[in-house]
């Protein structure tokens, strides 16, 4: 069977802005990929590609086999029940002046499907967990963890192969991020899409994702099954990035030190030669600065990492305890 997602060497520049810069990434059908790191690493671009609200500057995105890198609005529209996003904000989102019930069948009537759309849309509703009656209601009568749901019910009433959630808790208060992550995760387990998900909360990553994809200034640098990726990262940016997670047992919690990388994310429009990572890696050495780490596979379940110093067996420096003191 052909992979949910496939996306091959994906580059976006925005003029002289490199936001994305050469990612290789696949989702098999019913599986959960995080894509982790900073805010503008190029996370949400990589995203939008993916769904197509941004045509790609190269590369390829294929979904389920089919390439859609390069269709125009109208080639594109039988792929668009296939694949849906959800985003950060619910209230940037969703049109303030159409009521629940017509932004939730919305992709129903853009597929020219016209015959049981209310039915349709009270059962998306009953899924999020929302009664029926939302339907007749506007968005801003609602809370935001409410309207994201009303997001997602939209995301999934067209039953998409893929869903892409960018950040779809971040914007929420913190009382509600639970619910909505459980949610999520029991959807995903129900209806089986494969699933994007976008975001720089690790504990989110740890419970939901099959795999991790690490990204920085604009490239992968680590991806690999989430047990290996929070058991054994290789990659030193993986490293310092775990090292500064929450961890739920407040002991581990205290004795550990969180990898401090300094200075701010390197721009995109100049990033750096050699090794992205190197201005900031506490362990870079001299290579480093001058030439490219190519991604290279170090074990099984398709761990790959880009890091010069990182050994075939995966064994390297672990920056997590070469650092301190
Ligand atoms: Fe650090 Fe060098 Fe590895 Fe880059 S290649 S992460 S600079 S050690
Ligand atoms: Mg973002």
């Amino acid at each position: 069977m052909d992979d949910a997602l496939e996306v091959e060497d994906l580059v976006m520049h925005f003029g002289p802005v490199r936001a994305v810069d050469g990612i290789t990434l696949r989702i098999r059908e019913g599986s959960v990929v995080a894509l982790v790191g900073e805010s503008g690493s190029g996370k949400s671009t990589v995203g939008r590609c993916v769904v197509r609200l941004l045509e790609p500057t190269g590369g390829t995105v294929r979904l389920g086999g089919a390439d859609i890198t390069h269709l125009n609005r109208r080639r594109l529209r039988p792929h668009r029940r296939n694949v849906s996003i959800v985003f950060q904000d619910p209230a940037g989102s969703l049109d303030p002046r159409l009521s629940v019930g017509d932004i939730v069948g919305e992709p129903l009537r853009l597929q020219q499907l016209r015959k049981g759309v209310q039915a349709k849309v009270a059962e998306a509703l009953r899924r999020v967990g929302l009664r029926p009656e939302v339907a007749q209601r506007a968005p801003h009568e609602l809370s935001g963890g409410q309207r994201q749901r009303v997001s997602i019910a939209r995301a999934l009433i067209s039953e998409p192969r893929l869903l892409v959630a960018d950040e779809p808790t971040s914007a929420l208060d913190v009382s509600v991020q639970a619910a909505v992550l459980n949610l999520l995760a029991d959807l995903q387990r129900d209806l089986g899409f494969a699933c994007l998900f976008i975001t720089h909360d690790l504990s989110a990553v740890e419970y939901l994702a099959d795999e991790v994809a690490v990204m920085y200034l604009g490239q992968l640098v680590e991806q690999g099954p989430r047990g290996r990726i929070f058991g054994h990262p290789a990659h030193p940016y993986t490293q310092a990035l775990l090292s500064a997670a929450p961890v739920p047992d407040p002991v581990e919690q205290r004795t550990r030190r969180p990898v401090l990388l300094g200075d701010d994310l390197p721009s995109a429009i100049d990033p750096p030669p050699g090794c992205r990572f190197h201005t900031r890696c506490p362990v870079a050495v001299d290579t480093c600065r001058t030439v490219v780490p190519e991604p290279r596979t170090i074990g099984e379940g398709g761990h790959q990492v880009a890091c010069h110093l990182v050994n075939d067996d995966g064994t390297g420096p672990d920056v997590r305890t070469t650092q301190g003191a």
